[in-house]
């Protein structure tokens, strides 16, 4: 496979990259294209046709390079033709300049070989930043040469729905309504929601749990005239584009720690399988990683499926790392697919299965994902012990997803002087609570977050009703329209 771009402005080697579905009966569509489209119409995951590769002194020469040109680097062979590189890298340093940390993503050192990526220096203090930021950049641009505008509806129990409205308040072609359960999101993921002053975004509390928000989205989307009259998109996790950029920061912190001339090891936090599918593709695209660990609370659905071979839902937990109470892992979809030797019709039968019967067996994918992957599973009282220990140890705070982290790359085994790098998915600020329950102590906000629980709020609370969502849906997308001219 040939460079997509030589260097500098040179574009004329550039191609358009075609994405087909897992599920195969789908139409192949465009980078921007899928970026727009979410989920394909066969109700599969867009994929690309082909992999790309980064030849390896391309990987040497990522050292010392910004964040934001080693994401424009990493992205173009997935961008293809659809965004000259120029335009690529300027969208690239405006999402990272957002972040405060000028190294975007630092890398600390907590142990004689162990590291910790900071992934949470974004505006919302979780990883889910590092995508989001991007993505409405690129979704304007899009959006602009289509002369289009699009209407963002997305349920969130947490992290996400934050990240939305903070990545697209400035957005001039997008509107966002994030649905929230009443009472059921920490006051500061809360506050990250209902603080944002602009027309475009709306958060909007539910009288009910996440489930119910889930289900009012789902409803939206499944009315096609009204998805259709709305531009309904989406930014959940299946999004191709949050994948790709999440690829950047597993090749950042590979470098700096010696690759491509060393392997690393990456412990990732997993809810949906997205973070860390997206370590699989670095893996794909040529960085030495010498092993992916998969970091799972209780809800402990991809270990089970790693050491038995069968998929199998189970009713959700709550633990201390609510954005990982999940029970089905998306992107997994895409794994399989890949591991099936892009078998859509292994695809299609595994996810009919697990529609009709809450599993699904693996099959001819589980030999290669244990030879792949690695998968823990840490309890509540591991995640303690991992905070508390890391504190004593080095007196460095870990927030509960990045403890699960720990506690996997700590039950896996490395060759010796291997370097492991676990994923810090969150700052510990933003689940003051459970840090109180196992620290003793609530963390502090950042200092550029102080004014965030004095901020005056703004968002309805609606009946757990899909009229009265749909209506509130139309006046937001009406006045935003009007606003716009
Ligand atoms: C979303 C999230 C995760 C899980 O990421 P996936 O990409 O869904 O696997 C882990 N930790 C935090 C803090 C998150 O917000």
């Amino acid at each position: 496979m040939g460079r997509f771009f030589v260097s500098g402005a040179t574009t004329q080697d550039s191609k358009p990259v075609t994405y087909i579905s897992t599920r195969g009966e789908a139409a192949s569509l465009t980078f921007e294209d899928v970026l727009l489209a979410g989920l394909a119409r066969d109700g599969g995951l867009y994929v690309p046709e082909t992999w790309p590769t980064l030849a390896p002194d391309t990987i040497a020469s990522f050292a010392g390079k910004p964040f934001a040109e080693v994401a424009a680097e990493v992205m173009a062979p997935f961008v293809g033709s659809s965004i000259d590189k120029p335009t690529l890298l300027a969208m690239a340093r405006e999402a990272y300049g957002r972040f405060g940390h000028p190294a975007v993503t630092p890398l600390v050192q907590i142990d004689r070989n162990r590291w910790v990526l900071e992934l949470f220096h974004g505006p919302t203090l979780a990883f889910k930043d590092v995508a989001m930021q991007l993505l409405a950049r690129l979704m304007d641009h899009a959006l602009a040469k289509r002369s289009r505008r699009a209407t963002i509806v997305g349920a969130t129990s947490g992290d996400t729905g934050g990240a939305a409205i903070e990545a697209f308040r400035s957005s001039k072609r997008v509107d966002v309504v994030i649905l929230f359960p009443d009472g059921r999101v920490s006051d500061v993921q809360r506050r990250m929601m209902t603080t944002p002053t602009e027309a475009n975004v709306h958060a909007v509390a539910v009288k009910g749990t996440f489930d119910d928000c889930q289900a009012l989205v789902k409803a939206m989307f499944n009315d096609h005239a009204f998805r259709d009259r709305m531009s309904l998109s989406g930014v959940n996790s299946i999004n191709w584009a949050r994948i790709v950029a999440q690829v950047t920061y597993y090749f950042v912190a590979a470098v700096a720690l010696g690759a491509p001339h060393r392997a690393v090891t990456f412990a990732v936090p997993t809810g949906n399988f997205g973070d860390i599918l997206a370590g699989w593709v670095a893996k794909r695209m040529g960085l030495p990683i010498a092993r992916l660990v998969i970091a799972s609370n209780e809800n402990d659905i991809l270990p089970r499926a790693h050491a038995t071979g069968v998929y199998e839902m189970r009713s959700v937990v709550e633990t201390s790392s609510p954005s990982m109470d999940i029970q089905i892992s998306s992107n997994f979809e895409r794994y399989l697919f890949e591991a099936s030797g892009r078998d859509a019709g292994f695809i299609r039968g595994a996810m009919g299965a697990l529609v009709q019967g809450r599993r699904f067996e693996l099959g001819p994918c589980a030999g290669r994902f244990k030879d792949e992957f690695g998968a823990v599973s840490a309890s509540e009282a591991d995640v303690a012990d991992a905070i508390r220990r890391a504190k004593a140890g080095s007196g460095y705070l870990l927030d509960p997803h990045t403890a699960c982290g720990l506690v996997a790359l700590e039950r896996t085994t490395t060759q010796a002087g291997d370097p492991g790098i676990v994923l810090s998915t969150a700052h510990p600020a933003k689940f003051p609570d459970a840090m109180e329950r196992i620290t003793g102590e609530r963390p502090p906000l950042p200092p550029r977050l102080s004014s965030l629980l004095v901020d005056r709020e703004r968002f309805p609370v609606l009946e757990n009703d899909l009229a009265a969502v749909k209506g509130f849906v139309e006046d937001a997308v009406r006045a935003a329209a009007a606003g716009a001219q």
